[in-house]
């Protein structure tokens, strides 16, 4: 299967291809054509209304064979496959699988982080986390080990694409003491012939993106020189990838969008958006991912909000986070630390921009920097940062459009994203409707991804 697709785009569909196929008793991979077992057989996911990524369909029929949506039949269709297993979804609800272009795997531990957490368990579950809260596709963008190829392929399974180590400053961002990083895994070039050199070594490593970083932390590291982050974006297109960006500032998001980065990937903090950036994102077709939850969670937990006991969120700590949270002294310090009233502050520029840039039609993805940190939680950053969307003025369908449909179009993972013939059966089963309020999603039953039942429901879900 990958072998049609263009030399640049091996990576990400030779992941498509092993998802597909993650059951070995099915998977073209694991057994040659004469010991091949039968196909199995077609499945109909009946009396659901589903909400295919871009359109409310109303209650349909879907057939998925293969680990593809193969038709999507009006209700009560007669002519559906005589073979097929069949699932009743009645009452409930089906969206596609949500995709993070902005996540992190494998950098914590309870409420530890670093990179000596990089191995193939914590990525699995991570991995296994993202799943259960219906996040299907995750895009790893950046601090990836060096075992980051090897982890991949074993775990092709999974829903995960990265950005191998990334591309930062010699002495900036990512700042490795504060990330932890003892065997810095993010290449720091000092000059474009470098940056370029790191892009080509990377790209041959297989990584599915280029990650960068262009931020001086508000004057706190040293900031990466221009002519080193063109020249990275320039090879990575020569590389045939796609370019993606941390900034927190507008000028140097502007000058990146100027040097034609695909992907900015924070909302811009430190002020308003202006004309002029609205226009080149829209000109450049650029693509922005806020990650509203991203300063928020730097200070929410502190403050108690009457939903920090729910299950949802729970069920997604582990037990030492759990303990943290509810130590008075550790709330104390968190809200009384200088830092927390700037992500406030950050939070409400994150929202204004983002509204702006909606209202003036720039390209959306969806990222929430999940996993970076322990109190960034996976699953439950991707359930906050939609419920943080609407106070940003997007209707309940107009943010899961941007989570499904969107976010896979600016990966370019165009197999996925949409509840269509010919797309990967990566959907949600939900009990209440996520279109009449966001936070019904996370009324979870079942997960699938690639035509198979891979979690749910989430109440059930404990993290390790
Ligand atoms: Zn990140």
């Amino acid at each position: 299967m990958h072998r049609r697709r263009a030399a640049g785009a091996v990576a990400l569909a030779a992941i498509a291809c092993l998802a597909a196929a993650c059951s070995p008793a099915t998977g073209p991979s694991a057994t040659t054509q004469a010991d091949a077992p039968p196909a199995p057989p077609p499945i109909v996911v009946e009396h659901a209304r589903v909400f295919d990524g871009e359109r409310d369909l109303g209650e349909v029929t879907l057939v998925i064979r293969d680990g593809l949506i193969e038709r999507v039949a009006r209700a009560g269709a007669g002519d559906l496959p005589a073979d097929a297993e069949r699932i009743d979804y009645r009452g409930r609800f089906i969206v596609p699988g949500l995709v993070n272009a902005h996540a992190h795997v494998g950098n914590t531990e309870g409420t530890a982080h670093g990179d000596r957490f990089y191995t193939r368990e914590h990525v699995v579950r991570d991995l296994r986390q993202f799943q259960a809260y219906g996040v299907t596709t995750v895009m790893s963008l950046g601090m990836n080990g060096a075992a980051f190829g090897d982890i991949r392929h074993a775990v092709a399974g999974d829903p995960s694409l990265g950005a191998g180590g990334g591309i930062g400053a010699p002495g900036g961002a990512p700042p490795a003491a504060n990330m932890g990083l003892v065997h810095d895994p993010v290449a720091r070039p000092a000059t474009a012939a470098e940056a370029r050199a790191a892009v080509r070594a990377q790209a041959e490593s297989g990584v599915d993106i280029i990650k960068l970083w262009v931020d001086e932390l508000g004057g706190q590291v040293a900031p990466m020189a221009p002519e080193v982050y063109r020249a990275t974006i320039d090879e990575a297109h020569r590389q045939k990838l796609l370019a993606a960006a941390h900034i927190h500032d507008l000028a140097p998001a502007a000058d990146l969008v100027a040097g034609g980065l695909d992907i900015v990937a924070h909302g811009v903090r430190d002020r308003a958006v202006d004309p002029a950036f609205v226009a080149a994102m829209r000109t450049s077709n650029a693509g922005y991912i806020a990650t509203l939850q991203i300063d928020e969670a730097n200070y929410v937990y502190a403050e108690r909000p009457e939903w920090l006991e729910t299950p949802f969120l729970r069920n997604a700590l582990p037990e030492t986070v759990r303990a943290q949270w509810s130590d008075p002294q550790w709330r104390a310090d968190k809200l009384r630390d200088p830092q927390t009233a700037k992500a406030r502050a950050a939070l409400a520029t994150n929202l204004r921009n983002l509204s702006a840039l909606r209202e003036a039609g720039v390209r959306l993805g969806f990222g929430t920097d999940a996993g970076a940190l322990p109190h960034r939680v996976p699953g439950f950053a991707e359930h906050r940062e939609l419920e943080l969307m609407m106070q940003a003025g997007f209707t309940p369908q107009q943010a899961l459009t941007v989570a499904t449909r969107d976010s896979a179009h600016l990966l370019r993972l165009d197999d996925r994203g949409l509840l269509q013939p010919g797309r990967r059966a990566d959907f949600i089963v939900v009990a209440a409707d996520p279109l009449a309020d966001i936070r019904n999603l996370r009324t979870i039953e079942a997960v699938w991804q690639a035509g198979r039942r891979v979690a749910g429901p989430v109440a059930e879900y404990r993290a390790p």
